[in-house]
């Protein structure tokens, strides 16, 4: 059996290894049209700020140790420019001296990747403008940034690229701009979640532009819808990605209206003999069972793995995806999975989340910091829809298990029920993910109201009666305009303040202390009592 591979990176690598471990008698080649194959993308941010301290260790294999250690031919500077599906060969044009051959296949696997999109923004020829996409890309970008003398850049694009060439490029001690159209940074978080992170890069000096976009370069000054202009002298484009699919296109196989490859549960093209994996396809998401892109490594190696055992004959178990994430924002981890409160919005879903603020450790410990966790849950089922942490302590830990439960379709309660690894260096015995679940049973069950913190700043505005139940010090410090000081501690003496013809809004610092004076009232015979989730370390924050 002779297998060809275009695309040898992150999904191209991983297949042709593991065609390897499966069948040593196979014929395996490799192309990458680029001067590396098997190199750490997710990497390439770090490069900037000397994390990585160079660029050839972010090669992670070279062709020579494909062959010695895998017999397989990997080949760069090797381009497939054509698939002729009848002849099963595949048209390879050598870069280097443009020479060109065919190679024959039974089985093919398009494993192309997505180019990074430069859109075409009046002037930006002229701008020096680069992606961070390849090795090649990166060392371009450091090499001018050293050789030039660079001390301000503007990163065009929040996700997270964007995001995360802005962090390493502060780190390496550039003053930096970043620019995003949308209203937020990294739409898997929700509005509130974000804010965090939004606050991190304007600690950090990053002059983050959030709901404008570029409409004009001028040099490498760039002019804003809103007609601000950013002065620069390198942009970084981070815009998004367009998977690199034309040659599947013209071989006649099927793609969507954004050029992903469309594939069936077993990762084959619409020709039986061409499989396709990684950021070039479609995928499904497993929560919502509908068509989604996801430009991820985990799921991208998953799926080479997948397309090799299939080949091989073994079955393969194709449950669809969540898009598990994270991502370090200076000292904060951020992650998420499943779906965010804004695409159950969208999805048309009944919903509703936790929002709590718990220590991520015991609090006697040094190093114990609040972990933001928002837990989002279909009504009435309590079915885990997905999940954002952000601390700066373990997000990803906590967000993992929720992702976990969500791949074993569990509900809250399963979530509550965990038993999770514990001592005061780790954790609490109630798991932040414990904790959110608590509370999500808790309003799934009716046992009290909630409202988002998200809504704060209405209540306000619109004269709600806002308690706040800490004590007299922490109020002084800071509180919601028109809010009354009715600590919990005096809370049971203090019962007629408590006004009966209208909703009574309680909040606190992270929203327990005030969910503990919501059941007190109710203990009381109060029946309109409201827990403003994420309180004030929310609110604070949006
Ligand atoms: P790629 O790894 O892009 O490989 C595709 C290869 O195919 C390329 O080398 C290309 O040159 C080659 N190719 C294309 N067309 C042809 C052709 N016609 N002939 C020959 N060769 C061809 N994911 C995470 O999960 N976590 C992260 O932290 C993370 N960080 C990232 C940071 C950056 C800067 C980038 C760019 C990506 C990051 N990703 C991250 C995404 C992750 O790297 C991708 O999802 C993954 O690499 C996709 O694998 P792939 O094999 O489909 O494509």
């Amino acid at each position: 059996m002779k297998v060809v591979i275009i695309g040898g990176v992150a999904a191209g690598a991983t297949a042709a290894t593991r065609l390897r471990r499966l069948d040593e008698r196979a014929e395996i080649v490799m192309l990458d049209k680029g001067p590396h194959v098997s190199f750490s993308n997710c990497s390439l941010p770090f490069r900037l700020s000397g994390t990585v301290d160079s660029t050839g260790k972010l090669v992670m294999m070279t062709p020579q140790a494909f062959a010695a250690r895998y017999r397989i031919g990997a080949r760069v500077n090797s381009e497939a420019v054509a698939i002729d599906r009848d002849s099963r060969t595949v048209r390879v044009r050598n870069l280097t001296d443009g020479t060109e051959y065919d190679e024959s296949y039974d089985k093919l696997i398009l494993s192309p990747g997505a180019r990074a999109i430069v859109p075409p923004i009046p002037g930006v020829d002229q701008a020096d403008v680069f992606t961070l996409k390849t090795v090649t890309d990166v060392d371009r970008l450091h090499t001018f940034l050293t050789e030039r003398g660079v001390t301000r850049v503007s990163v065009v694009g929040g996700g997270f690229i964007g995001v995360e060439a802005a962090v390493n490029l502060v780190e390496a001690g550039y003053q930096v701009s970043l620019v995003e159209a949308a209203p937020q940074i990294l739409n898997t978080f929700d509005q509130d979640m974000v804010q965090i992170l939004h606050k991190a890069l304007l600690d950090h000096g990053v002059n983050l532009i959030v709901g404008d976009q570029v409409t004009r370069c001028e040099g490498n000054d760039l002019t804003l819808a809103s007609g601000r202009v950013i002065e620069g002298q390198a942009v970084v484009m981070a815009v998004g990605i367009r998977p690199d699919t034309a040659l599947a296109a013209d071989a006649g196989l099927d793609v969507n209206g954004r050029g992903a490859i469309l594939t069936d549960a077993s990762y084959r093209t619409n020709d039986p003999d061409i499989y396709a994996i990684g950021d070039a396809i479609e995928v499904t998401n497993a929560l919502t069972h509908r068509p989604m892109m996801l430009q991820l490594a985990g799921p991208a190696q998953k799926q080479a793995r997948q397309v090799a055992d299939h080949i091989c004959g073994r079955a393969v178990r194709n449950t669809g995806y969540i898009g598990s994430n994270c991502i370090k924002v200076f000292e904060w981890n951020a992650a998420g999975t499943g779906l965010t409160a804004a695409q159950c919005e969208r999805e048309g879903l009944r919903y509703d989340y936790a929002y709590v603020i718990p220590q991520d450790k015991v609090s006697l410990m040094p190093d114990s910091r609040p972990l933001h966790v928002k837990l989002i849950f279909e009504v009435p089922t309590g079915r885990v829809l997905g999940a954002q942490a952000i601390g700066q302590g373990d997000a990803a830990k906590r967000i993992d298990v929720v992702a976990t439960a969500i791949k074993f379709g569990a509900v809250v309660d399963d979530l509550r029920d965990l038993e999770l690894c514990y001592a005061p260096p780790f954790s609490n015995a109630k798991d932040p993910v414990n904790v959110a679940a608590l509370v999500a049973g808790n309003l799934l069950g009716g046992d009290y109201r909630q409202t988002h913190v998200d809504q704060a700043r209405a209540l306000v505005e619109s004269g709600a009666t806002i308690i706040d139940v800490r004590e007299p010090g922490a109020f002084a410090k800071g509180h919601l305009k028109g809010a009354v000081n009715i600590p919990l501690t005096q809370m049971r003496g203090r019962l007629d303040e408590i006004p009966t013809d209208r909703p009574v809004y309680l909040n606190c610092r992270s929203s327990q202390t005030s969910y503990n004076a919501v059941r007190l009232l109710q203990g009381h015979g109060f029946t309109n009592v409201v827990n403003l989730g994420g309180s004030m370390l929310g609110i604070s924050l949006y």
